[in-house]
């Protein structure tokens, strides 16, 4: 376990079971150096507890860094629930990841992430009040989620293509899930070309049909001639395979920790595809739910989301007149509000 802390510099890793549920789950806090630290709760059939931990740990780093990038008054955290192999009650497992994160006081937010549903946040929000994002405060975070990553691809088309219109654009999208989906709908509205896949055949080929687009395998995306590939699926995606056979000019996506290494930024750089920080352009949800607790109306929280093609743009000029990839530029100015924070509060 500390091998993961070092290698992801996360202060603090939880472990929490409950037999009389089955829940296993793990709560990581990167920081909590600009306020509580906040990140959703995923629920997936991890094949092992390393692979849970070291998903936590690095998704608890890239909220960190979205909050930070933001500017935001929030830290990073994160949850995982490893799906039991057994027959279980979802909601008393829900309830007992709620029991779990009341005890840590307050110092950890969750939220909805890959394989939650706002009904399972109600479940947990009946045993802690540190939930963002479920019935009782009305704020889904997915739809800002796709604002941010949509204003996102028009900065980067305008950077890459010199282009601001959508329509004709051929994007390649992975994965339809609450973030996937939206962004397929609102390109096939401003008339982009879309090839498609998701796990879920039966409900990608549905939603294909729906909007005109292209259904292929999940592992024929990466060879599909676009001009963009959006990742929106899961991390880990885009590494010395994958990227050599790709065929697009830029990757613009929802997806947490899209590059599995930093190498593989320099390696999308020497390929000439623009690659845009996931966790710049994905903060969406995180902004609006912030902004909801702040009691902001919903016009300011969508143009504070549309901000994001703003710090984008900042971030590509720096990038480009440092000659170094979008990514590593994020991580670098994200780290310096980190630590600026910290000598603050020293
Ligand atoms: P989701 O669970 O609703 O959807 C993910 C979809 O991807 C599912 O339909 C799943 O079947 C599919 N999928 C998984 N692996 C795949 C693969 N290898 N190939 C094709 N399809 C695959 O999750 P979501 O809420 O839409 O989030 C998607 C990504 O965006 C996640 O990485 C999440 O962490 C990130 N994200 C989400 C939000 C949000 O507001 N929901 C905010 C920030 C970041």
């Amino acid at each position: 376990m500390f091998v993961t802390l070092e290698q992801t510099d996360v202060a603090e890793l939880h472990q929490f079971r409950d037999p009389v549920t089955g829940l296993r789950a793990l709560i990581a806090l990167h920081s909590t150096r600009l306020g509580p630290a906040l990140g959703g709760c995923r629920f997936l059939p991890y094949p092992d507890e390393n692979a849970a931990e070291v998903d936590v740990c690095r998704l608890a780093r890239g909220m960190s860094f979205k909050a930070a990038m933001a500017g935001l008054p929030l830290g990073g955290g994160k949850a995982v629930i490893i799906e039991p192999t057994k027959p279980y009650d979802r909601a008393a497992l829900f309830q007992s990841f709620g029991r779990a994160v009341e005890s840590l006081g307050g110092r950890y937010i969750t939220a909805m992430d890959a394989g939650t549903e706002m009904a399972d946040l109600d479940q947990v929000a009946t045993r802690t009040d540190h939930v963002w994002g479920y019935s009782g405060d009305g704020m889904d975070p997915s739809p800002f989620t796709a604002l941010g990553v949509y204003t996102a691809l028009k900065v980067s088309c305008e950077r890459q293509l010199y282009r601001q219109d959508l329509a004709g654009l051929h994007v390649a999208i992975q994965g339809l899930g609450h973030v996937g989906r939206r962004l397929a709908m609102m390109l096939s509205w401003a008339g982009a070309r879309l090839t498609v896949t998701d796990l879920d055949a039966e409900h990608g080929q549905k939603l294909a049909a729906r909007l005109k687009a292209e259904f292929v395998a999940p592992d024929k995306i990466y060879e599909v001639p676009c001009d963009v590939f959006m990742p929106c699926a899961l991390g880990g995606i885009l590494n010395a395979d994958t990227i050599a056979r790709l065929d697009t000019r830029m990757i613009v996506g929802a997806a947490n920790n899209q590059l599995a290494s930093l190498d593989d930024a320099r390696f999308l750089q020497e390929r000439q595809i623009l690659y845009t920080p996931d966790y710049v352009n994905n903060a969406g949800g995180l902004i609006a739910l912030t902004l909801h607790h702040q009691k902001l109306g919903n016009e300011l929280v969508r143009r504070k989301v549309k901000a994001i093609g703003r710090t984008l743009r900042h971030l590509l000029n720096d990038a480009e007149r440092l000659r170094v990839s979008p990514a590593i530029m994020a991580d670098r100015i994200a780290e310096q509000r980190l630590h600026d924070a910290q000598e603050r509060a020293a």
